[in-house]
């Protein structure tokens, strides 16, 4: 390979997902550069969670092939444990373990996955949890913070992993609406140091000023993809139309 060619960081290809007789992804292709953010909009049940999903095998699609971080996921011999290490998963629900404090909900991967010392976990924690403006909390428990501040808490654990790729599922779309403005500023700070980020999400306007690319779903297929200005300023095809109108 040369070096001029850089792998992206996500190649989708033709990808197939059916549950049972219903074909939910019917042949996606995408792909996200390093350091660029890529905003997948689309109605309720078009299949963007099941995308995500399958980015990292969460779910097993049923035909297509995925490439993650230069690995073929999709080759039954590749160890999929070691390419998730590098990659953050942020989902609507936070997940955080609610019997553990702040920090050690940031720790316990680095300790468990990555083997690094209590020490080292902690700074690492503490500097991502200051990343995301809740350091002061870091001994707190979670039932302690709001939805926002949870969220913030999920986005600094998946960073403390080091990952090379975040993947956001509607990370805002469980929140009170005075809550969303602090979790979109995290994800915009994240933008703006270079994260490779693959975000699904209903905000129109931070797919609008923060993605480099927007992808609209409809129906388990790509209906138009390009810079983000254009697809959600002056987007092409008529069902992109249509569904913008509907939320903006
Ligand atoms: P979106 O995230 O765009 O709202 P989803 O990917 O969640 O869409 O869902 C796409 C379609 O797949 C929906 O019709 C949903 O009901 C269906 N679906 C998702 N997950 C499953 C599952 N585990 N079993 C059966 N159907 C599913
Ligand atoms: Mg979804």
């Amino acid at each position: 390979m040369t070096a001029d060619a850089p792998r992206p960081v996500v190649r989708v290809s033709d990808l197939h997902k059916s549950f049972g007789e219903r074909e939910v992804l019917r042949g996606i292709d995408l792909e996200v550069q390093a350091g660029e953010v890529v905003c997948v909009i689309g109605p309720s049940g078009s299949g963007k969670s099941t995308l995500l999903r399958c980015v990292n095998l969460l779910e097993q699609p049923t035909s297509g092939r995925i490439e993650l971080l230069g690995a073929e996921v999709t080759d039954p011999d590749v160890d999929i444990d070691r390419v998730r290490t590098h990659v953050g998963m942020v989902f609507q629900q936070f997940n955080l373990f609610s019997h553990k404090s702040v920090l050690e909900n940031c720790t316990m991967a680095q300790r468990t996955v990555l083997r690094r010392s209590r020490a080292e976990a902690d700074r690492v924690a503490l500097a991502n949890l200051e990343r995301v403006g809740l350091a002061d909390r870091a001994h707190a428990m979670p039932a302690q913070l709001s939805g926002g501040q949870q969220q913030r808490v999920a986005i600094a654990r998946a960073l403390s992993m080091d990952p090379q790729l975040m993947l956001f599922d509607e990370p805002t779309s469980a929140l009170d609406p005075e809550l969303v403005g602090d979790v979109l500023g995290v994800m915009r700070d994240l933008a703006d140091a270079g994260m490779t980020m693959l975000v699904v999400t209903h905000e129109m306007a931070f797919a609008r000023e923060v993605g480099d690319r927007v992808v609209f779903m409809d129906d388990g297929t790509v209906v138009e993809t390009g810079p983000a200005d254009e697809v959600i300023g002056a987007p092409r095809e008529e069902r992109t139309r249509t569904f913008l109108q509907r939320v903006l």
